[in-house]
């Protein structure tokens, strides 16, 4: 016997849950299916979430090691408890597990416990512990995404591991080699370096960061380095292996490297393993995403997609924007997101935060911009609280002042970006945020200075 449905979420990631409660806040029968004890996806068990704790953890540890002292702050053995700091890790997810848990419940939607698969029009296998078949008058795949990995390239249990394992190592290797200088390379080398690790990151571009403005790369980097990072850039890395509790990296034009631990971070990919995505005629593109029109619909009728499965930028809160556009377009034909506010935040210290076009993109769409830049070392909170590194860059539109993009390094840049992403939206001009009066001290003044210089009239540069 199949039990029927409105709809059913296959994934309970930020994209798949969302969805759900905002197809069943419109009156939906919803049930979601979820292969891992846990819901929240990839974000809450293995990625946003507990990176951050970590990343809070060690950098309390980092503070209190190096930089209380010079506030007439004097604490004496501060050790790790690496134990412990995982055990409070573990502890905020599964709060968090708990609450989505229990907004599931308070919406009525049915969870089911293991893998989805297609199986024709309208039907979902439940394949696990649980078997179930379900029939759904639409289908919504929220898998998401998981990490890739090259040939010659594969964790191994132990000492090669990709984010999933690097977030849960029982000690801090002594040498640890990152390879990618990506988003999750820098975030999760930055944990381990504060830890005591040794770390060098492996990159195959001439660059860190790709896909971040230049300016704020080439900054980011000079403070990484200052911090302890070591960068080997323009290094493919063609082979790793392990033998006992030794690693070997063997790399294009380059003698080979040995460390502890070795994070693989070159990237994800879709993840749509057994899905049946074939034989339900859902269609992907080369690389493996599943191909959507504007409304989030595949291939096969009545069979949706959204967030990383999709392909764009694999961030939690693009696929909940996504989710929640799905849905309402399939309850009342309309739907939109503005990709070009999408707020992109890197958790390191300083963290990275943009919104909008960076300058690269800029040049190459051709459009003509004025640029504003305000450092942090001028702004007076951010002296009080010791966070003097970085900037804020915005750039407007030469003719119509319209801000194009703003791009923030400094501490408490993904929080700070989101005035800048709700003027965006609101089609702010730089002359709009410069006479909006911000509090003083905050660090928000450094954004009202940067819009202020793109008009050259900073008070404080
Ligand atoms: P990434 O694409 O950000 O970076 C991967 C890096 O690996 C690139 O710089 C690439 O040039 C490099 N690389 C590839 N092959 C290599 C080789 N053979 N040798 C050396 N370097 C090589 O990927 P990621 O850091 O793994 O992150 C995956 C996704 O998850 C990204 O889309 C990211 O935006 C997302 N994510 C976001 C956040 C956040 O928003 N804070 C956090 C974690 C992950």
């Amino acid at each position: 016997m199949s039990e029927a449905f409105d709809l059913i979420v296959v994934g309970a990631g930020p994209g798949g849950y969302v969805a759900a409660i905002r197809a069943s806040q419109l009156g939906m029968k919803v049930a979601v299916v979820e292969r891992e004890k846990q819901l929240g996806g990839t974000c809450l068990r293995v990625g946003c979430i507990p990176s951050k704790a970590l990343l809070e953890t060690s950098e309390l540890y980092e503070q209190s090691q190096k930089h209380f002292a010079e506030r007439g702050l004097v604490v004496q053995g501060v050790s790790l408890d690496i134990a412990q700091m995982m055990k409070h890790k573990d502890g905020v997810v599964s709060t968090l597990d708990g609450g989505i848990q229990g907004l599931l419940k308070k919406n009525k939607i049915a969870r089911f416990f293991g893998h989805g698969k297609l199986k024709g029009t309208g039907l979902v296998e439940v394949v696990g512990e649980a078997p179930a078949t379900l029939t759904g008058k639409k289908i919504l795949i929220a898998t998401g995404s998981v990490s890739a990995t090259l040939p010659g390239m594969q964790p191994d249990g132990d000492r090669i591991g990709t984010s999933t394992e690097a977030l849960a190592w029982p000690e801090v290797p002594p040498h640890l080699v990152v390879i990618g200088a990506g988003v999750i390379g820098l975030e999760l080398g930055t944990v381990w370096r504060r830890l005591g690790s040794q770390v060098t990151v492996l990159e195959y571009l001439p660059r860190i960061l790709p896909g971040v403005d230049e300016h704020v790369a080439t900054e980011a980097k000079k403070i990484f380095e200052k911090q302890g990072l070591t960068f080997k850039l323009g290094t493919k890395v063609t082979s790793v292996t392990a033998v006992g509790q030794i690693c070997t990296i063997q790399m294009e034009g380059a003698d080979s490297i040995t460390c502890d631990r070795v994070l693989i971070a070159v990237g994800r990919k879709p993840c749509t393993d057994s899905l049946g995505l074939e034989d339900a005629g859902v269609r992907t593109d080369k690389r493996g995403f599943i191909q959507v029109n504007a409304g989030y619909q595949t291939s096969a009728t009545g069979v949706y997609a959204v967030g990383d499965v999709i392909g764009g930028a694999m961030l939690a809160h693009k696929a909940e924007e996504e989710g929640i556009a799905c849905i309402e377009k399939m309850a009342t034909g309309h739907c939109h997101i503005n990709y070009g506010t999408i707020p992109a935040v890197i958790y390191t210290q300083p963290e990275i935060a943009s919104t909008g076009a960076n300058e690269d993109a800029l040049k190459a769409a051709g459009v003509k911009y004025k640029s504003g830049r305000f450092s942090f070392a001028a702004n007076g909170r951010a002296r009080a609280a010791g966070h003097t590194d970085g900037f804020v860059k915005i750039l407007a539109d030469e003719v119509t002042d319209r801000v194009l993009g703003v791009h923030i390094i400094g501490a408490h840049a993904g929080e700070l970006i989101h005035e800048a992403a709700v003027a965006m939206e609101f089609g702010a001009s730089s002359e709009d945020i410069a006479r909006c009066c911000h509090a003083h001290p905050t660090l928000s003044e450094a954004i009202k200075e940067a819009a202020l210089a793109v008009d050259k009239r900073a008070i404080h540069a």
